[in-house]
């Protein structure tokens, strides 16, 4: 790929800086929107090309933004962001995801929640929050499996909030959940839609976390994190520069990357003094959500469980886009394709800023081994009687958990409050205690 050019404020010629950057995806494409390192041939451009035209002006208007700024832009500005108007999820959108491609994805993750809720013991209410629930496909799946262990969680008041900003995405939602019997709600409320699960238990539905009711909770936030705005960094002979989003003064309505001419606010706040990559990206949104979801559950109690395609601080450039379940250039067509980075799992650690205890990444198949996969495809595979079943719970199996799919570049990670790992005068009295229950996932599940 060609160097990127510097930002010149007067709008002038480009002096090119870098040697290295920015090298586009090479691997194969796939349906899922696998690791960074996978792709293909940037799909062309398309769209109608209003997003562009809207940004064009404003980038003519007062100069290149920050690549948070353009993400956030292309993917949730409220009338053409993408995840706004298109949604994107599913087989007929431009990626799937695990709970998308198996219903056994989410009920093993609905066997965590209530396995954690045994290990807490038992608290008589618990608030599932789900973190940008897509279709609602895997709250559906977790419902079930509370429904099935309705024995078990008898005298448990369950609730259900789900943040969700895309209005295209919270339709999809109630109609999948509650067969589209919901209610706009008062405005002096916090939640903006409200209605009652298949199941019968109350979902409603927030823009933004901090409306959740505080609360004994357990959150859960799948493919989430890699969909929030990222600020990317580069190494150069002069210091850390900011990579921003510019037009480019050659090509009508055509953008590109340039240098931050000087140290921007966020090289100063976001590099650390120690790092050793000359490529870094940064999302400070994920890092706020984070804190927040660590103080609520210090505070309130519960659990989090996040989800996604990610590395522990090693990992330099991933941005991509995806769309038609291709990879797409970041930069053409904006608004008309998913845009994406791996999380950052080491930056999740540090932000929830030892309120909580953290525990992973650990790899997804390791994850759903852990939590019994095997046996529930066994279970499956004994109750289907015609092929076409078996081949899909097999397929869908391999997808999941296959190394070269998504099995090793998937991880999971989660947040407990710290007596859940270790008792609290465990260091007077080590031996006085009876040992603490193993998180289930991390460790083999053990359901008593
Ligand atoms: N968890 C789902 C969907 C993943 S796609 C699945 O695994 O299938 C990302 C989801 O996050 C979408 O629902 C999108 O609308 C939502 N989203 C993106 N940015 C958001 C933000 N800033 N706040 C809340 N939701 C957001």
């Amino acid at each position: 790929p060609p160097p990127l050019p510097a930002f010149s404020p007067a709008g002038g010629g480009a002096a090119p800086l870098s040697p290295s950057l920015l090298p586009l995806p090479t691997a194969p494409a796939a349906a899922a929107r696998l690791c960074s390192g996978a792709g293909s041939e940037a799909a062309a451009a398309g769209g109608d090309g209003a997003m562009l035209r809207h940004l064009a002006r404003k980038l003519r208007a007062s100069g290149p933004v920050t690549v948070a700024e353009y993400m956030r832009e292309a993917l949730t500005n409220p009338g053409q962001g993408y995840y706004t108007r298109r949604g994107g999820v599913g087989e007929s959108g431009d990626f799937i995801t695990s709970p998308e491609i198996s219903q056994v994805f989410g009920e093993l993750i609905g066997i965590w929640y209530i396995s954690e809720w045994m290990a807490m013991g038992k608290p008589t209410t618990f608030q599932l929050v789900e973190l940008g629930p897509g279709r609602g496909t895997l709250t559906e799946d977790i419902l079930r499996v509370f429904k099935q262990l309705a024995s078990v969680l008898s005298k448990c008041d369950v609730s259900v909030h789900l943040v969700e900003v895309s209005p295209k995405l919270s339709e999809i939602q109630a109609a999948m959940l509650t067969g589209g019997k919901v209610q706009p709600n008062p405005e002096d409320e916090l939640a903006y839609m409200k209605g009652i699960s298949k199941t019968g238990i109350p979902i409603f539905w927030y823009r933004d976390i901090q409306d959740v009711p505080p609360g004994y909770s357990f959150y859960l936030a799948h493919e989430f994190f890699d969909a929030l705005p990222i600020h990317k960094f580069q190494r150069t002979e002069k210091g850390w520069r900011e990579v921003l989003v510019d037009i480019d003064p050659e090509v009508p309505d055509q953008l590109r990357f340039v240098l931050s001419p000087s140290r921007t606010p966020a090289t100063q706040n976001f590099i650390q003094p120690e790092e050793t990559r000359d490529h870094v990206e940064v999302c400070p949104e994920a890092g706020v959500i984070v804190q927040r979801l660590a103080s609520r559950i210090e505070k309130d109690g519960g659990a989090a469980l996040v989800a996604d395609y990610g590395h522990d601080g090693t990992k330099t450039d991933t941005f991509r886009g995806f769309r038609n379940h291709k990879l797409h250039d970041v930069l053409s067509a904006p608004g008309t394709a998913d845009l994406t980075a791996d999380v950052d799992f080491s930056y999740l650690r540090k932000m929830a800023q030892g309120k909580t205890a953290t525990l992973g990444p650990i790899k997804q198949r390791e994850f759903l081994k852990n939590m019994g996969i095997d046996l529930r495809l066994q279970v499956l595979l004994q109750n289907s009687g015609d092929t076409a079943t078996r081949e899909q719970l097999l397929h869908s199996y391999d997808m999941l958990m296959n190394p070269e799919k998504m099995g090793d570049c998937f991880n999971f990670f989660a947040l407990l409050p710290h007596h859940r790992l270790v008792h609290p005068d465990k260091k007077d009295k080590p031996e006085s205690k009876s040992p603490l229950l193993p998180v289930a996932g991390f460790n083999e599940l053990l359901l008593k």
